[in-house]
C-alpha cells in the first residue's frame, strides 16, 4: 500500500501507466488536482490584494466547495455487485485461511488461490518476496523499479479478481541466481526472515503453502530462497524471542499448523510423486486433508 501513497503525488506518465480502469487512482488523481488548484488559487487570491473583501470572500467560498466535492469523492464508498456481497456473506460461515508464498508476481498459483478464496471461502494471501525488478519486459522499455512497479500492480488486479490479500517484502529482484545462498546473502537474510515474519503474525494462516522446494529443483536461487525463508518463518512467527520488537507493534505470536509445497509438473520438471499425501493425513488435518488432496498438494 505504501506504492500507492507514493503513487498519489507521482507523474502523469505513471499515472497512465498503472491505471486504466482503477477507480482508486482516479481519485488520487482528484485529489491531486485539488490540492494543486486550491494552492493555485490561494497564491491568486493573496496577489489580488487590490480586489475588494467580497470578491475575495466569494473566491475563498468557491475554494471551499471544490475542496469539499473533490474530497467527497476521494473518500466514496467502493460499489459492490450483488454477487460480491452474497460471496462476502458467505464467507462470514467458513473459518480458515491460508498463506501463498513465493519469490515473484507470476509466481504464484492463481487457480489455486482463486479456488481458496472463492470456492473454498477461506481467507487467502499472496506473500511475493520481490516486485519482479529482475523479470523480463517484452512489451515496454520498463525495466528495474518501473518494472517492478508495473508487475506490483499487475498482482494487485490479479487479486481484485482471485479474491487473495497481496503483500509483499523489502527483498529486491536483482534478476536470476544459481543458488539460494547468493539470494540470501543479496537480500539480508535476516531482514526479509523478519517480513516475512511479519506477515505471517499479522495474517495469522492456518496453513502456508510455498511454490517451490528449497533446493535446486526450483529452479532459481530466488525461488528456492522462497521456500527455505517460508520454513524457517514458519517456525519462527511463533518463537517469542524471533524479532521481538515485531510484538510491540500490534502482532502477536502465530503457529500455523502446517507448511505445505504446491508440487509441479511442467517443461521437464515434474516434482510430484504418487505417495505425496500419503504423510498427511492425521486426524488433527482432517480438515485440511481433504482441501490439500482436492488442490494437488504436497506434503512438506
Ligand atoms: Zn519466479
Amino acid at each position: 500500500m505504501s506504492f500507492e501513497i507514493r503513487h498519489k503525488h507521482n507523474t502523469a506518465r505513471n499515472t497512465s501507466l498503472f491505471t486504466a480502469g482503477d477507480d482508486r487512482i482516479n481519485f488520487c488523481e482528484a485529489e491531486c488536482f485539488a490540492e494543486i488548484f486550491c494552492a493555485y488559487a490561494i497564491i491568486f487570491a493573496n496577489s489580488m490584494a487590490v480586489f475588494k473583501t467580497i470578491s475575495r470572500q466569494a473566491l475563498a467560498a468557491t475554494i471551499l466547495l471544490f475542496a469539499v466535492f473533490t474530497s467527497s469523492r476521494a473518500q466514496a464508498p467502493a460499489a459492490y455487485s450483488s454477487a460480491d456481497i452474497y460471496l462476502q456473506l458467505k464467507k462470514l460461515n467458513v473459518l480458515g485461511s491460508v498463506l501463498y508464498i513465493a519469490a515473484h508476481p507470476d509466481d504464484e498459483n492463481t487457480r489455486l488461490l482463486a479456488y481458496f478464496s472463492k470456492e473454498k471461502l477461506y481467507r487467502t494471501g499472496y506473500l511475493s518476496l520481490t516486485r519482479g525488478d529482475g523479470g523480463q519486459n517484452l512489451i515496454g522499455d520498463e525495466q528495474g523499479i518501473d518494472l517492478g512497479l508495473i508487475r506490483t500492480q499487475e498482482l494487485l488486479s490479479a487479486r481484485r479478481i482471485d479474491g487473495a490479500e497481496q503483500f509483499f517484502s523489502r527483498a529486491y529482484d536483482f534478476g536470476f541466481c544459481k543458488t539460494a545462498d547468493e539470494a540470501l546473502k543479496t537480500w539480508d537474510h535476516d531482514k526479509i526472515l523478519s517480513d516475512v515474519v511479519w506477515v505471517i503474525r499479522k495474517f495469522q494462516p492456518d496453513v502456508i503453502i510455498t511454490r517451490f522446494p528449497g533446493d535446486e529443483r526450483a529452479g532459481h536461487g530466488h525461488h528456492a530462497a522462497s521456500a527455505i525463508l517460508a520454513k524457517e518463518a514458519f517456525a519462527a512467527a511463533a518463537d517469542p524471542t524471533r524479532f521481538p520488537e515485531q510484538l510491540k507493534n500490534g502482532v502477536q505470536t502465530w503457529q500455523a499448523k502446517r507448511i505445505l509445497w504446491n508440487a509441479f509438473n511442467f517443461g521437464n520438471n515434474n516434482t510430484t510423486t504418487p505417495d505425496q499425501f500419503a504423510a498427511m493425513i492425521r486426524n488433527d488435518f482432517a480438515k485440511w486433508s481433504k482441501v490439500i488432496k482436492e488442490a494437488g498438494l504436497r506434503a512438506e
